[in-house]
């Protein structure tokens, strides 16, 4: 069921079309069913239980679950793309005291932030990834990984003999260090076949992956959309009186 939680704060947390939205609450039930937990039918034909079940997890949902979280402990991945659906850069306002603190840049030379001299710092490339950090319940989330890690998974991905990155057999570990002055993460490739002896974790059935996929961004499809002109002088203003 938890995987099923993380679909609808996903579906929720994302500029996600209206349609998509809509179909939140039948993917919930298609996944119970597929992993077999069907909700219990009561005396008669199907019913909408599950969409219960979906109504309180996606009430609850905050934005930051939707992305995965890189600790000090190995997390193995399943890397769903061949590449990253989206790429950009950040600006980071500090002046910001309400909402998010960065702030994407429009990546062309008319962005108002670059344009009166703040730098966009933050490079961000974002893949679908299903989190197996909890081995019985996969859930998808997206990996903001940087220009490090980024260009690591480039290697891979355009060698013939270590890519794709979604090659069926391929999963990944990811951690990170906290070294002095910066975090150091760590990527590291894992064979199916050495998911079980190096960390206790099953590979994903062919159903769970094919179900994710099914859910996976498209290249073009935003993570942080970017702001409006209107919006984007609001934060000049404030870095200009800040
Ligand atoms: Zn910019």
């Amino acid at each position: 069921m938890p995987e099923s939680r993380t679909y609808g704060r996903r579906r929720r947390q994302l500029p996600a079309t209206a349609s998509k939205t809509e179909q939140a609450g039948f993917e919930v039930g298609k996944r119970e069913a597929i992993s077999g937990r069907v909700v219990a039918t009561g005396a008669g034909g199907p019913t909408q239980m599950a969409g219960w079940d979906a109504m309180d997890k996606t009430a609850s949902a905050s934005g930051s679950d939707m992305y995965l979280k890189v600790t000090e402990e190995a997390t193995v991945i399943k890397i769903l793309g061949d590449g990253p659906f989206d790429v950009y850069n950040s600006h980071w306002i500090e002046e910001i005291e309400d909402g998010s603190k960065s702030v994407r840049c429009w990546g062309t030379p008319d962005c108002p932030l670059c344009v009166v001299g703040d730098k966009a710092k933050r490079f961000s490339a974002c893949f679908d990834v299903i989190s197996l950090e909890d081995p019985d319940t996969p859930v998808m989330k997206i990996w903001e990984a940087g220009i490090k890690i980024a260009r690591q998974l480039k290697d891979i991905a355009t060698d013939g003999k270590r890519g794709p990155l979604n090659r069926g057999d391929l999963y990944f570990t990811i951690k990170k260090e906290q070294k002095k002055k910066s975090v150091e993460y760590t990527l590291e490739r894992v064979k199916e076949r050495d998911l079980y002896e190096e960390y206790d974790v099953e590979p994903l059935t062919d159903e769970a992956l094919e179900t994710f996929l099914a859910e996976a961004h498209q290249w073009g499809d935003v993570v942080k959309e970017k702001l409006d002109e209107d919006a984007m002088q609001e934060v000049v203003d404030l870095v200009m009186e800040g």
